[in-house]
């Protein structure tokens, strides 16, 4: 049966930004209300060893470090609801929610965190080696291939940027594009083509991520790529033992647009050094806004500090309902 629910602060999405952000809250006495969406956890409840989240001296598992998040948000008082909000109203206080189950949330303030997906190529065997030779983040596995030879797939500013990331750890870096020509920035461009650990290919796809089963290895690993030159239809083989999938990303906003101010890639506008939306009230946190950093611990940050303006915001403007209304509720 559908309910009704009313908050002081509705956290949409269940990451590290959303989890954070109810943390707060919650010991802010707001009783907040969080509500998971369908892939709780988020993007790092699809990855393995995490050695960039601070706290831990030893890697941890992504699902594990999201599943501590949870029980942490919940032991400080956060109500977790499991469903995906459908609709918003952002029109006047309390602003409204409406989920798949038919629940309806009226809050006060909003924190929005329902992330970004990395986008993915879809060839074969892309899917079975994520996580054994195939990521989206140079950044969070970038680490693990210490004199390895690796490919970067992409031709913008993400992809550029794990590149040179990459000649941190990798004795080669090749980077595949699709064109002729990049998309990244001009000055990030001339800094690729100028370091002698990167090897550009042009004009070509990937056809097929290919792997074998390592001797003693529970799990196959990727040892190379096939890859199509477009203009000629050749088909090589590349050896690599990582592969790196930098074709952009999503943010999940579908369900707000319209009701607040994102730029032309959908990614939610906040205000300079602040999570505030173009609606008072309403604050944005984590992949959903940011398209520059994408890390749990960033994300983590830009949910506190959502918190925090929520809260500094209801304390300047009160609430809208009386509490006999919202005992009701
Ligand atoms: P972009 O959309 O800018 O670039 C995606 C790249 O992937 C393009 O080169 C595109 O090729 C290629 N691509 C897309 N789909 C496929 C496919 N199916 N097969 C092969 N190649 C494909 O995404 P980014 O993640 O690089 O950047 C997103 C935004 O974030 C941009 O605005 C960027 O400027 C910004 N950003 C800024 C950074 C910074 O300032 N430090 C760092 C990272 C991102 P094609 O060019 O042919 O379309």
């Amino acid at each position: 049966m559908s309910a009704q629910h009313y908050t002081k602060v509705l956290i949409i999405g269940s990451g590290p930004a959303g989890y954070t952000a109810a943390i707060y809250a919650a010991r802010a006495n707001l009783e907040p209300i969080l509500v998971s969406g369908d892939k709780p956890g988020g993007q790092l409840t699809i990855t393995t060893d995490v050695e960039n989240y601070p706290g831990f001296a030893d890697p941890i598992q992504g699902p594990w470090l999201m599943d501590q998040m949870k029980a942490q948000a919940e032991n400080v008082g956060t109500k977790i609801v499991s469903a995906m909000i459908k609709d918003v109203d952002f029109s006047a206080r309390p602003f409204k929610a409406v989920a798949d189950n038919g629940d309806v949330f009226e809050a006060e303030t909003v924190v929005i965190s329902t992330g970004a997906t990395a986008r993915w190529l879809g060839t074969e065997g892309e899917e079975k080696y994520r996580g054994f030779g195939v990521s989206a983040c140079a950044t969070c596995d970038g680490f693990f291939y210490r004199n390895r030879e690796v490919a970067v797939i992409g031709g913008g500013n993400s992809a550029v940027e794990e590149a040179l990331f990459l000649t941190n750890f990798a004795s080669k870096v090749t980077l595949i594009h699709r064109r002729d020509e990049l998309r990244a920035e001009r000055i990030m461009q001339e800094r690729l083509f100028a370091h002698e650990k990167v090897e550009v290919i042009w004009d070509s796809v990937v056809e097929e991520f290919v792997g074998e089963q390592p001797e003693g290895m529970p799990m196959p690993g990727l040892t190379g790529l096939k890859i199509r030159n477009v203009k000629d239809n050749n088909v090589s083989e590349l050896k690599v033992d990582g592969a790196f999938v930098a074709i952009g990303h999503d943010p999940a906003t579908s369900v707000f647009k319209g009701h607040l101010e994102m730029d032309d890639e959908g990614y939610i506008l906040s205000a300079p050094n602040s999570t505030a939306t173009n609606i008072a009230g309403v604050y944005a946190a984590g992949d959903v806004t940011d398209k520059i950093y994408r890390q749990a611990v960033t994300a983590a940050g830009m949910g506190c500090m959502a918190a925090l303006e929520a809260d500094k915001f209801i304390a300047e403007h009160g609430v809208s309902k009386k509490k006999t209304e919202a005992a009701a509720a």
